[in-house]
C-alpha cells in the first residue's frame, strides 16, 4: 500500500566484502532482496564507496569492482532486480514491478579532472553522486577530521555543472558545510542530503542545521531520514540506544520547519548501526505504521515513503 523508495543503502559494498548473495535471505547484514520486499521497499539508492586505504590508486577499479557486483547480481536475479536509470522505470518499481537499484557513487575519487569517467559512469546507469565522503579529494571537502573548512574547489563547481548537464542527482549527505553551500549555489536543480538528520536534535557534523534544510527544501530537494543510531540521538552506538520514535522524532522536526514535500527515508541499511526495532529492511512496515499512528494521514506517508523521492529524480533526470 506504501511502496518505499529508500535513499541509501551500503549493500554491495556488503556483498564484495562478506561475499553474501543479494538474492538469498541472509541472517547477516540489514538488507538483501527477500528482506527488502517483505519490508515493501520497491527500489534503493545503491551507494559504491571506496575504503580510504583504496584510495587513491584504486579508486576506479575499486567502483568498477562494485558496479560489476551489482550488475551480475541483477542479472543472477533474472528479472527480479534492475538498473533503474529513468523515472518510468522507477515508478513501474512502485506499483509492483522489479526490485529497482540506482546506481550511487558516495563521494567522487573515481571521477577524474576532465570528468571523463563521469560521463562513462552515466552511461553505465549513474542516477546519482556525492561530492565527498567525509574526507577531502579534488573536488570538495567532507565532513569529519580532516575538514578544514574550504568549500568546492573550481573542478568541484565544474561537476556540479556537469551533474545537471547530464540529469545525475547530487548528494550533499557527507559534504562538510561551506561545500554544502556552494552546491546550493551553483545547482541549478534541486539536491539531496540522501541520509543526514536534524543537527538540532542530535547535533553532529553529519547532520543538516536548520537553514540548511530550510535552503534544500527551497530549492525543491529533500532529507532522507538516515536510521544510524549515532545520528538519531547523540552519543548513541548501539541498536538499544535510539529507536523507531526517534526516526519519527526527526522526521517530526523537518516537517514543521519545511512540510512533508521534503523528508523521506535514507535509511543506511548496511552501512550503520540500526535501532533494534529497526534492525533490517523487513522492519519497514512498522515505521509505516507508526507514522500513520502518530498521525499521518496516508497522503503524507506515500510523499515520505515515495514520492518526494519520486519528484526530484523527475526534476533532476
Ligand atoms: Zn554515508
Amino acid at each position: 500500500m506504501f511502496p518505499i523508495i529508500d535513499g541509501h543503502t551500503d549493500y554491495v559494498l556488503s556483498l564484495l566484502e562478506t561475499g553474501r548473495d543479494f538474492l538469498v535471505e541472509s541472517a547477516t547484514g540489514h538488507v538483501d532482496l527477500p528482506r527488502a520486499k517483505r519490508g515493501g521497499i520497491a527500489a534503493m539508492l545503491t551507494a559504491v564507496f571506496v575504503r580510504d586505504e583504496h584510495l587513491p590508486e584504486q579508486a576506479l577499479v575499486r567502483t568498477l569492482r562494485a558496479v560489476d557486483r551489482l550488475v551480475q547480481t541483477i542479472t543472477a536475479s533474472d528479472g527480479a532486480m534492475e538498473l533503474v536509470t529513468d523515472v518510468e522505470q522507477l515508478r513501474r518499481c512502485l506499483e509492483g514491478g522489479r526490485f529497482g537499484a540506482i546506481l550511487h557513487f558516495e563521494g567522487a575519487e573515481a571521477i577524474d579532472p576532465e570528468l571523463r569517467v563521469l560521463r562513462l559512469a552515466h552511461r553505465l546507469g549513474l542516477g546519482w553522486l556525492g561530492l565527498s565522503w567525509s574526507r577531502p579529494n579534488i573536488f570538495a571537502e567532507g565532513v569529519g577530521p580532516q575538514d578544514r573548512g574550504r568549500g568546492l574547489t573550481a573542478l568541484g563547481r565544474e561537476l556540479v555543472r556537469a551533474c545537471n548537464e547530464l540529469g545525475i542527482l547530487i548528494d550533499v549527505s557527507h559534504l562538510n558545510d561551506a561545500g554544502f553551500w556552494d552546491v546550493l549555489e551553483c545547482s541549478t536543480v534541486p539536491v539531496v542530503a540522501s541520509h543526514s538528520n536534524c543537527r538540532v536534535l542530535c547535533p553532529v557534523a553529519r547532520n543538516l542545521a536548520d537553514d540548511q534544510i530550510r535552503a534544500l527544501a527551497a530549492k525543491g530537494g529533500l532529507v532522507g531520514i538516515n536510521f544510524h543510531v549515532g545520528f538519531l540521538r547523540v552519543g548513541a552506538e548501539r541498536p538499544d540506544d535510539a529507536s523507531l520514535a526517534d526516526v519519527i522524532a526527526h522526521i517530526d522536526h523537518i516537517v514543521g520547519l519545511v512540510g512533508v514535500d521534503h523528508v523521506a527515508f535514507g535509511s543506511d541499511f548496511d552501512g550503520a548501526t540500526m535501532p533494534r526495532d529497526l534492525s533490517d529492511a523487513s522492519r519497514m512496515p512498522y515505521l509505516v505504521e507508526a507514522l500513520l499512528r502518530h498521525g499521518y494521514d496516508e497522503a503524507a506517508v506515500r510523499k515520505i515513503c515515495s514520492e518526494n523521492w519520486l519528484r526530484v529524480f523527475r526534476a533532476v533526470w
